[in-house]
């Protein structure tokens, strides 16, 4: 077993030296204080030795072995910590993997946007309504979503507030992980209320048929393996808000290193990816792995500055690059990174982000995403890794269980005019449960061919018309 992180240990002394992006305006310091001295005496979320298994996961991944399968929601919210939430985003992250392992016939590293994706970064730090200007909403962690002075005012016992919910999401994801839920014989009821209700429901069917008939061959063969019982899920979140992530960092008793056990992977975000800035500062001074956004504006010269502040010794799994470039930038700007990354004889983890840079605004006001902006960014950095010879690691996607109504297309089309149905999210507009199996299945048949049958069945060969009718 791993050993656990000792704590309180006062392992990072905040570095207030370093300019830090997107942190909150909080109008009472002391009490500030005061809850980072009590975070600081709680107990680690996750264990350094797990953050360690991760990362020769993502090593694996950047040797190409293993592809990354990174989704969850926009912004966590305390209200939708429930068991029908988290056992609906993890039943949906379970077929989509299910779907990539099978159909592309590749190991899936699974991690989740949860269990402490509770702060979001803000283009603007102010909102104008009718005359009226507030802070914006920076997550839960921060202040409230109801447009009034006092929710919107910065709260730190809020930050309190994201650790008990992240500890009790985590403690859900766990049993569910290793008790029964995530049993591969379990296939076919992931996908209960699915089947009626969407053409990737029936897809998937067919595939969960594949995989019990195989799963009931290896049985009758004798064997029973361990990790058909269950499986190993991660939890990752933008390490965002400093205060939080350095009270939640520290020693590791077997190795005297520090990581951030407020989740297994952290990354920096496209806001707060300064190179003298405070985030890659911290960022550096983990040994969690670690993934940087990077948005189109970014250049080589960064990329590589990247990898020498966060990966100083070429660690394959420490360092994961997450792409967000939008449809129409992605063939344009990442060859010449990958290209020259590579060069450099570095072995990053390339993910695809497809989410980030293709919002808009429909006309009826929502922020909102198409099915087909986010499909052909995956196809162009699908089109790049295959081009260069290097390997298309993983998605990172936003999503939900439920049958949410926030982003465009898909095989059970969500029209603009649907988007006021059910438009849930706290920030950016998911993939309802729907749309990301439709994604599962279009990503498994891009991916490298490894050979096998099941591209026949599973796969693209059969039944064209599940695909979204818009890509068809
Ligand atoms: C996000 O992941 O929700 C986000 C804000 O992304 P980015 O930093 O890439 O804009
Ligand atoms: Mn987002």
């Amino acid at each position: 077993m791993q050993a656990n992180p000792e704590g309180p240990v006062p392992a990072l002394p905040a570095r207030r030296g370093l300019p830090a992006a997107q942190q909150p305006d909080y109008p009472d310091p002391q009490a500030l204080q005061e809850v980072v001295a009590d975070l600081e005496t709680c107990p680690p979320l996750v264990f350094a030795g797990e953050c360690d298994r991760l990362r020769e996961h993502m090593a694996a991944v950047a040797r190409g072995e293993a592809f990354l399968l990174q989704g969850g929601d926009c912004a966590e919210t305390f209200e939708a910590v429930s068991a029908d939430q988290i056992r609906g985003k993890l039943r949906t992250l379970l077929q989509m993997s299910a779907v990539l392992t099978y159909a592309a016939r590749v190991p899936v590293v699974k991690v989740g946007r949860i269990a402490g994706q509770y702060a979001k970064p803000r283009s603007h730090a102010y909102e104008t309504r009718d005359g009226v200007t507030l802070p914006s909403y920076r997550g839960d962690a921060v202040n409230g979503l109801d447009f009034t002075r006092q929710s919107r005012t910065p709260d730190p016992a809020r930050l309190r507030r994201m650790y008990h919910s992240s500890a009790a999401t985590l403690n859900l994801v766990r049993a569910l992980s290793t008790g029964g839920f995530a049993d591969l014989r379990q296939v076919h009821a992931w996908n209960r209320d699915f089947v009626a209700s969407s053409p990737s429901g029936e897809r998937y069917e067919r595939l969960a048929r594949e995989i019990d008939s195989a799963l009931s061959f290896i049985h009758a063969c004798g064997a029973s393996p361990e990790e058909f019982e269950k499986t190993e899920f991660f939890a990752s979140h933008e390490a965002l808000l400093l205060d939080y992530e350095r009270a939640l960092t520290r020693v590791d008793s077997r190795t005297g290193e520090l990581y951030d056990v407020s989740g297994h992977m952290v990354w920096i975000g496209e806001r707060t990816r300064q190179l003298d800035g405070a985030h890659i500062a911290f960022a550096a001074r983990i040994r969690n792995p670690v993934a940087v956004k990077l948005g189109p504006t970014t250049t080589v010269d960064e990329a590589l500055q990247y990898a020498e502040r966060l990966d100083p010794d070429g660690e394959p799994g420490r360092l994961t690059f997450v792409v967000r470039m939008g449809a129409k930038r992605i063939r344009d700007r990442l060859p010449e990174l990958v290209e020259k990354v590579t060069a450099s004889g570095l072995t990053v983890a390339w993910v695809s982000d497809p989410m980030h840079g293709n919002t808009y605004e429909a006309p009826s006001g929502h922020k909102t995403r198409s099915f087909d902006d986010v499909l052909d960014e995956v196809k162009g950095f699908f089109e790049v890794h295959r081009a260069l010879g290097t390997h298309p690691g993983g998605i990172h996607v936003e999503l939900t269980g439920d049958d949410v109504t926030e982003c465009v297309g898909g095989g059970a089309e969500v029209f603009v005019d649907d988007l006021h149905r059910r438009y849930e999210t706290a920030c950016d507009p998911r993939l309802n449960h729907s749309q990301s199996l439709d994604l599962a299945f279009l990503v498994a048949e891009m991916y490298p061919h490894r050979g096998g049958a099941a591209r026949g069945t599973a796969g693209g060969g059969e039944q064209t018309g599940t695909r979204p009718r818009s890509t068809a």
